[in-house]
């Protein structure tokens, strides 16, 4: 199941995209201001998904916006979870990271719930004085369903509800300024999200593949991250086992599980965003999100 956000006719909708992604129906939902959010929360109390309400509808004709457009709070995200990416980042953001040396426990930090945009949205520059070092990061996002504490791995998949796509958009000058990274994640408009949440009965998240393409403002299309996630340092069980280490998960809680080998600051000289770029994410079995970057 695909669980969508969309804009059409002036009002937002709540329903489910076909396997295809192709059609979209809507369901009684009420608000639908806060995305599938509601429907997250009614699936994980084990209610039936509501009935069918309004017109189905080709997607190419509405807006999809995220399916969660406003977490209910941070989103965790996690750093270093590829060997590949730790060993490029070595020195730099990874200060301790030695040739992709591995920590005993994941690097976990959040991006606020405000950073969150569309599938097609565009991603707007902070400018220059803010940041010069604006970069991409493709990863598969895990959206929790029932919630819980202290999940151990051995359960943590009768948690997961689904997974959705993410780019974990980065200001790297901010985020090595600070000791924590939440400030150089979590400019406005930098975690676009969608195109919908893919269900776990249809896609096993722990194998799927990741990848991300760079259009240059006036440029070729460039593919620059691919990876899978059987490649992942910490799993996904281990991810969830950790961020509900006495903390209870909610349904719709966020997990960004880290991003593979291939950002900008990767590059020498490194190779950052500017105005007019577009960058694509796909994770297989899920779909692509697609962004322009803009002043
Ligand atoms: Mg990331």
């Amino acid at each position: 199941m695909r669980l969508a956000c969309w804009s059409w006719g002036g009002r937002d909708h709540v329903g489910v995209a076909s396997p295809c992604g192709r059609e979209l129906t809507p369901l009684a939902m009420g608000d639908a201001s806060r995305g599938v959010l509601p429907l997250v929360e009614a699936l994980a109390r084990g209610e039936p998904l509501p009935r069918e309400s309004g017109t189905r509808l080709p997607a190419e004709v509405v807006r999809l916006r995220a399916p969660l457009p406003r977490p209910r709070r941070n989103l965790f995200c996690v750093g270093r979870n590829y060997r590949a990416h730790a060993e490029e980042l070595a020195g730099t953001v990874f200060r301790s990271a030695k040739g992709g040396e591995v920590g005993e426990w994941p690097i976990v930090f959040t991006k606020m719930p405000e950073t969150v945009v569309g599938p097609f949205d565009p991603v707007r520059l902070p400018g220059r004085a803010v940041s010069e070092q604006i970069d991409y990061e493709s990863e598969l996002a895990v959206v929790i369903g029932r919630g819980g504490r202290d999940i151990p791995r051995s359960r943590a998949m009768d948690h997961v509800l689904g997974y959705t796509v993410v780019n974990d958009v980065t200001a790297r000058d901010v985020q090595v300024r600070h000791q924590q990274w939440d400030l150089g994640k979590s400019f406005d408009t930098f975690c676009p999200m969608g195109p919908w949440i893919v269900t776990a009965d249809e896609l096993d998240g722990r194998d799927t593949r990741v990848r991300g393409w760079v259009t240059p403002a006036g440029g070729n299309t460039e593919l620059r991250q691919d990876g899978r996630t059987r490649d992942l340092i910490f799993d996904i069980p281990t991810l969830v086992e950790t961020c509900s280490r006495g903390i209870t998960l909610y349904p719709g809680d966020v997990i960004a599980t880290g991003t593979p080998a291939g950002v900008g600051m990767g590059f020498s000289p490194p190779r950052w965003l500017s105005a007019g770029d577009v960058v694509r994410v796909e994770v297989d079995g899920l779909g692509a999100i697609e962004n322009r970057f803009e002043a």
